[in-house]
């Protein structure tokens, strides 16, 4: 699985020259994209096309491939395969099969936009495409907020405008978000805003409208009284697997330092919820 440039050929990696000189065939979602990468350093051809329409047909064919010893490389358009792009069922049936599949690292639009976000957190919340209609994609955005972590998203030029009004319209106009669009291209722009801000800067030059982005929203605050109550609740949770809902009140409350009245009460309703669970 061998990653290829989002734009800059420079970041293309050694490793990937030498794998994609040595190997059998080159396995191509664009057999001509492909083509025009591997001329321009210098390498001769060998492709055959697998993308998203024929993954089931292409990966028969790799697998006869590598039934017969040959090596194969499979690359993207650009990035890296399998990251919201096809692989996924090939790398399954090969490793299957009982072959070595092998990561070479580079380029993915997701790291590369997660490396200038600037975010605190060390967790985010990857979910490539949003759904292509807004009902869908509000509810998507919804469950994924949940998570409490920073959401990043792939976006199409012509979507990018209703999923950044669907993205406020959920997570509310105060919130951050970052706009990364065209990495590593000629026209690359990495804009941070709050999202109540984000369409009208998309609409202010319209040459923002194209190209390929990616959004980063940043996770929802939650008021410091609500994470202290998870926390408790999360001590509480584990202490009553051992204790009874009073040592185990006592217990949370004295490591969180939330009220143990409050905790004995919550501990009794979440033995009684345990005990009324139909079992698996
Ligand atoms: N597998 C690829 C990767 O690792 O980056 C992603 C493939 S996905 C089909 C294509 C999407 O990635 C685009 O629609 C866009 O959201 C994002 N993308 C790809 N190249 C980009 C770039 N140069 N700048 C910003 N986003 C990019």
């Amino acid at each position: 699985m061998v990653a290829t440039p989002l734009g800059n050929l420079g970041d293309i990696t050694r490793r990937a020259l030498d794998i994609l000189a040595a190997v059998d065939h080159v396995a191509a979602e664009d057999t001509r994209d492909t083509t025009r990468l591997l001329a321009h350093f210098g390498l001769v051809s060998k492709c055959f096309a697998l993308h998203r329409h024929n993954e089931r047909t292409g990966a028969a064919k790799l697998l006869e491939l590598l039934s017969r010893g040959e090596s194969v490389a499979l690359v993207s358009d650009a990035g890296t395969p399998g990251i919201s792009d096809p692989g996924g069922l090939v790398v399954a049936a090969a490793r299957a099969a009982g072959h070595r599949v092998v990561p070479v690292p580079g380029p993915s639009a997701l790291t590369a936009a997660l490396s200038v976000a600037g975010l605190a957190e060390t967790g985010f919340v990857f979910a490539g495409f949003l759904p292509p209609k807004s009902g869908p994609r509000r509810n998507r955005i919804q469950e994924l907020d949940l998570a409490g972590l920073p959401m990043v998203f792939y976006e199409a030029p012509h979507r990018i405008a209703a999923s950044l009004a669907d993205l406020e319209a959920v997570c509310g106009g105060a919130r951050a978000v970052v706009v990364a669009r065209e990495l590593t291209k000629l026209f690359e722009e990495v804009h941070r805003c709050p999202l109540a801000e984000a369409q009208a800067w998309l609409a202010a030059d319209r040459n923002r409208q194209r190209g390929e982005f990616v959004l980063i929203v940043e996770a929802r605050a939650e008021p410091a009284a609500t994470a202290r109550t998870r926390e408790a609740e999360t001590v509480l949770h584990l202490a009553l697997e051992e204790l009874p809902p009073a040592r185990a009140a006592k217990l949370a409350a004295k490591i969180t330092g939330g009220r143990r009245e409050e905790l004995y009460e919550l501990a009794l309703k979440l033995n009684e919820a345990k005990t009324h669970q139909t079992p698996p």
